[in-house]
């Protein structure tokens, strides 16, 4: 029996079977009232792959970046797991399907959606920290330039990827904090020098150069700030490389080294 988390009205029970696993769960909702933060502090965030959330949240010198490489890399264990399976199913006896299968594809999302939900809680409990009230986020509806993340992860983001599950976790987690969760779109986002304000810029990889004020940068940080300078007061100052941020499970978060090509003089870190 679990324990009940939240203290208020109950609502329905919901109580179903699984043949999977070959329990029984009960659902229970509850009415809860939560006070929304007031401060009219913001942090903005870009979601992607190879970092799940990129953020700035006002006031700060570095945005934050939630690194997705150890999500990525065990999906695909799961799903070499997954076809070899299937492979041997085909070869042994003939078949497509077996509860071994449909338990690694389950296996496979929750672990996917675990590992999601711990990076938006510390990405969360940061902002709470930090006393913001509204976090805006550039809705992802589709996948912007997707050409250069090479074909295994575009595999991934065609088969399965869900940025609809991570902006519903952020909602719901936020909101159980009382902060305020805003999409906005995202057009115009990556082709813009948030720095001087200039189109005259070149992408590539990973990389943003501004021909104007000469600025190179990390991209997801230009899809950040861009966010801000569109949705909010805009930055000033801010770093053009992300603090990496890994989350491992049951750890605290922990600091990558020293951003690439930061200069030593900008590799300061605010402490988290
Ligand atoms: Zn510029």
């Amino acid at each position: 029996m679990g324990e009940v988390r939240w203290e208020g009205k109950q609502g329905r029970l919901e109580i179903y079977y699984d043949d999977l696993t070959g329990r029984w769960y009960a659902l229970q909702s509850v009415e809860a009232e939560i006070d929304r933060v007031e401060s009219a502090k913001r942090a903005y965030a870009d979601l992607g792959v190879v970092n799940i959330i990129t953020a700035w949240i006002e006031d700060e010198r570095q945005c934050v970046a939630f690194s997705g490489k150890q999500l990525l890399s065990d999906w695909w264990y799961w799903t070499e797991k997954i076809s070899e399976h299937q492979s041997e199913l085909k070869r042994v006896n003939g078949r497509n399907t077996s509860k071994r299968l449909r338990k690694l594809y389950r296996r496979r999302q929750q672990r996917f959606r675990h590992a999601i939900n711990t990076i938006v809680r510390r990405f969360v409990g940061l902002c709470c920290e930090r006393g913001v009230g509204e976090i805006v986020v550039g809705d992802v509806s589709r996948i912007r330039e997707n050409n250069d993340k090479g074909n295994k992860i575009n595999a991934m983001i065609h088969n399965f990827w869900s940025f609809r599950y991570i902006i519903e976790r952020l909602r719901t987690t936020a909101e159980n904090f009382g902060i305020g969760v805003k999409l906005v779109g995202e057009s115009g986002t990556s082709s813009r020098c948030p720095w001087c304000g200039s189109e005259n810029v070149r992408r590539r990889k990973r990389l943003f150069k501004c021909l104007s004020c000469g600025i190179e940068a990390h991209r997801d940080v230009v899809g950040v700030l861009n966010i801000a300078r569109l949705h909010g007061d805009g930055s000033n100052g801010v770093l053009a490389h992300p603090l990496l941020l890994r989350v491992k499970e049951g750890a605290e978060v922990k600091a990558d080294a020293t951003p690439m090509s930061m200069k030593p003089s900008e590799a300061r870190i605010t402490p988290l």
